[in-house]
């Protein structure tokens, strides 16, 4: 196991009607910022619950922030918080609300050009405080440290990470995600599964509690995932994929051992240039990298065969094989389609993409860091 230190603050207010109990975690005298998107959360009733659970504070309100949020966007709701001296702000909505409120929050204090944060890796010593109303399982970002987000005049879409940004508290109550669209709901089972694997799925590093954390959250979202798709108001199945979400990517199985994210760097390229959900992105890319790099993750995969889809049949090879062929089939069964040329993009944009990761100084990905631009082009010509 490599060394580690672990760090995650996030209070988690988890359950039906816990958006009640969010006042007593917003100190008394705030001015508080209500951060969302583009108004599903006054179509399912959490907009409402959140008023109501804030009645007689001292609230501002600023929506429109869309998903894979733009800087420009949040940029409006720095200066608003400069106007009126707010000075708490509680995101309620999806990833991307939650991701742009992270960058909000830093931003605020921030000197110089805020987008250097992203760009150059600028570092963050001071943030707003903020919590979350998460209402779409997905990201992982209700109890992490990153936030990912895109400058649209240029379409970068870039990340960054600084503990200043960790939610000081996260409501999850997974009726507040019965509203979503079977698309959404697939898009989350996505992510949080390929968050696992891009954390799970490099070397083994002897590390065996990390290993089975991983295989037992896939085996959960493989599990649960179809049973939430085909009854969304199944309380207990809702329940089990947000905690999965939220496990999957909140520091604890990615603690000590070795991490890839090449499908990530790849998948937010992708988005920035084709618009594809985030999800669907990494539908796409997350079985190629697989194939790609199979010799130098044989060990993986074939555990993974082993212990997360009961394949113990067949020389290697074919063990391999079958694990990402249902790695595959998994994505498309949840609804999620796993070929560029099912969202329309064709080989003629792998240049493109690869000379955005190198703007990016994404020359050197995986758990080996020798993911390199022709690497890559290897793995986006067998996403066709
Ligand atoms: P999202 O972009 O936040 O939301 C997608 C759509 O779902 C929006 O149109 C939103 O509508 C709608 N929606 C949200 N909750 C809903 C509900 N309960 N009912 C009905 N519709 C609902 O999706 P996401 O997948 O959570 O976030 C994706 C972003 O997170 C991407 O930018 C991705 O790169 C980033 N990401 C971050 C991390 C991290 O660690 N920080 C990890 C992975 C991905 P409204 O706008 O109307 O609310
Ligand atoms: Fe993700």
């Amino acid at each position: 196991m490599k060394n580690f230190a672990f760090y995650n603050p996030v209070k988690i207010l988890f359950g039906k009607g816990q958006i009640a109990n969010i006042a007593a975690e917003i100190p008394a005298d705030a001015k508080i910022l209500i951060t969302y998107g583009g108004g599903s959360i006054k179509a399912n009733g959490v907009y409402d619950q959140v008023k109501s659970a804030l009645a007689g504070r001292n609230v501002f309100e600023f929506g429109g922030i869309e998903p894979n949020p733009h800087l420009e966007t949040l940029l409006k709701a720095v200066e608003l918080i400069r106007k009126e001296g707010i000075d708490f702000l509680l995101a309620v909505g999806g990833g991307s609300v939650v991701d742009g409120t992270k960058f909000i929050a830093a931003a605020v204090f921030f000197e110089g050009d805020p987008w250097d944060i992203l760009a150059k890796n600028a570092p963050v010593t001071a943030a707003l405080p903020f919590g979350a109303v998460l209402t779409l399982p997905a990201t992982g970002s209700e109890m992490n440290d990153g936030s990912v987000v895109t400058k649209w005049e240029t379409k970068d879409k870039l990340f960054f990470a600084s503990s200043q940004v960790f939610p000081r508290f996260s409501v999850l109550d997974p009726e507040t995600t019965y509203s979503l669209p079977p698309r959404q709901i697939g898009n989350g089972i996505v992510d949080a599964y390929t968050h696992v694997m891009e954390q799970y799925l490099t070397y083994p590093a002897n590390a065996p509690l990390q290993d089975r954390m991983a295989e037992s959250i896939l085996k959960t979202l493989i599990e649960e995932g179809p049973k939430t798709l085909a009854n969304p108001q199944d309380y207990d199945a809702r329940a089990n994929l947000v905690w999965s979400a939220t496990m999957a990517l909140n520091g604890l199985i990615g603690a000590g051992v070795p991490q890839d994210w090449t499908t990530h760097m790849i998948g937010h390229e992708l988005t920035a240039l084709h618009g594809l959900d985030h999800a669907q992105t990494l539908a796409v890319v997350l079985p190629s990298t697989l194939t790609i790099r199979r010799d130098r993750k044989w060990q993986k995969l074939l555990q993974y065969a082993e212990r997360v889809w009961g394949i113990v049949d067949g020389d290697q090879e074919q063990r391999v094989n079958d694990a990402i062929a249902k790695t595959r089939n998994f994505f498309e069964s949840v609804g999620v389609r796993t070929r560029l040329s099912d969202y329309g993009v064709g080989l003629d944009s792998i240049p493109a993409i690869i000379k955005n990761l190198e703007k990016h100084g994404m020359t050197a990905l995986g758990e080996y860091e020798d993911v390199n631009p022709q690497v890559v082009e290897q793995i986006l010509a067998l996403c066709a």
